[in-house]
């Protein structure tokens, strides 16, 4: 089959490789859509080396339709199907704890087991037994279901800083993940949205999905802005969708009096960061982190794109066949299209 392979940071190549390697009760699926996410950009770049290994196909938001059975009843060949790709191993100190998404001894695709940028895709039994497969409804396209991984890591990091009723929200980067986030926030009723982010498509991207209102941090003063907007009170759930450092200071001086705070993007390797701890302290913040999801996510995410209330599909700008793969992660990486999608027919 052909994929795009990994061998080494900053090496991803197109190029043939053998099929995958069945075991009875696992599926085999052809790869339909497999969006590019920023973690994926990050370990091409080997800012990201945990669980990576070299060679290695990426991809962890993937959708695809049944090309091989396994042998398993209850599946036909050309079913179409989403995969949570994280696969917990169910018995660990975390999973046992309900932290699944945390588990220390799962697989996850794109990482320990191949991912999405391939022509074909194996499903291991432990995750068909597990319920990491979910089928398409009629009218979910592909393109929507390797949306539904990114949205469960948005709707975790929305459980943890706890986003409700009556929130003022500010989110921090417009980028893909940003955007989830405000259509995120308004589905679970944030009364007002801010979103600050540098690159006017995406602040005009922000508005058009539902934010109330957008900061242009390079001509603008983030944290005057949000107490105007906010009759000086400041934000109650300040999110980071973007990975710099200084970002996390920054949340500080906008949250307000017992507000919560989400670093929710992930930093580079070895990255820190200094935070206004008085500010925490006096001001009662509480900070949060968040990272990948859970199968109860997913199912949760799942549902929430079926039933038509969170629309996904204006989110994918950018479409390359699976030959041209590298030129979607430039794309990608340029930040100019919002999500790209790599398809396969
Ligand atoms: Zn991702
Ligand atoms: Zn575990």
């Amino acid at each position: 089959m052909k994929a795009a392979v990994l061998e080494e940071p900053n090496n991803l190549v197109l190029r043939g490789t053998k099929d995958p390697a069945l075991v009875p009760g696992d599926l085999v699926i052809r790869m339909r859509s497999a969006t590019i996410c920023g973690t994926d950009i990050r370990i091409f770049r080997g800012r990201k080396t945990m669980g990576v290994r070299y060679p290695s196909i990426l991809g962890h938001e993937f959708a695809g339709e049944i090309v091989d059975t396994g042998g398993r009843s209850g599946f036909s060949i050309g079913d179409r199907i989403g995969i949570c790709p994280a696969i917990p191993c169910g018995h660990c100190h975390r999973c046992k704890r309900g932290a699944e998404n945390l588990c220390s001894e799962g697989m996850n695709f794109g990482y320990e087991i191949d991912g999405g940028f391939a022509e074909l895709v194996r499903i291991p039994a432990k995750a068909v037994d597990g319920g990491n497969v979910r089928r398409l409804p009629d009218g979910m396209t592909f393109g929507e279901a390797a949306m539904i991984e990114p949205l469960s890591c948005v709707l975790n990091g929305q459980e943890q800083v706890n986003l409700g009723f009556g929130d003022v929200v500010v989110i921090i980067g417009a980028g893909p993940i940003g955007l989830l986030h405000v259509l995120l926030a308004r589905l679970r009723g944030a009364v007002r949205i801010i979103v600050s982010d540098p690159n006017a498509p995406r602040r005009e991207a922000a508005l058009s999905y539902g934010a109330d209102t957008t900061i242009d941090p390079t001509t603008e003063d983030v944290a005057a802005r949000v107490r105007a907007e906010t009759d000086g009170r400041g934000a109650d759930v300040v999110i980071c969708a973007i990975g710099i450092p200084a970002l996390a200071r920054q949340a500080t001086e906008l949250a307000a009096h017992s507000g919560r705070i989400s670093l929710f993007a992930g930093f580079s390797k070895g990255d820190t960061s200094q935070m206004d701890i008085n500010a925490i302290h006096y001001n009662q913040i509480t900070v949060t982190g968040a990272f990948g999801l859970s199968r109860r996510n997913f199912d949760d995410a799942f549902n929430i794109v079926a039933s038509g209330r969170l629309d996904v599909a204006p989110l994918i700008t950018g479409r390359f066949p699976l030959e041209e793969t590298l030129r979607a992660f430039e794309v990608a990486e340029s930040g100019a299209a919002i999500k790209v999608a790599v398809e396969n027919d």
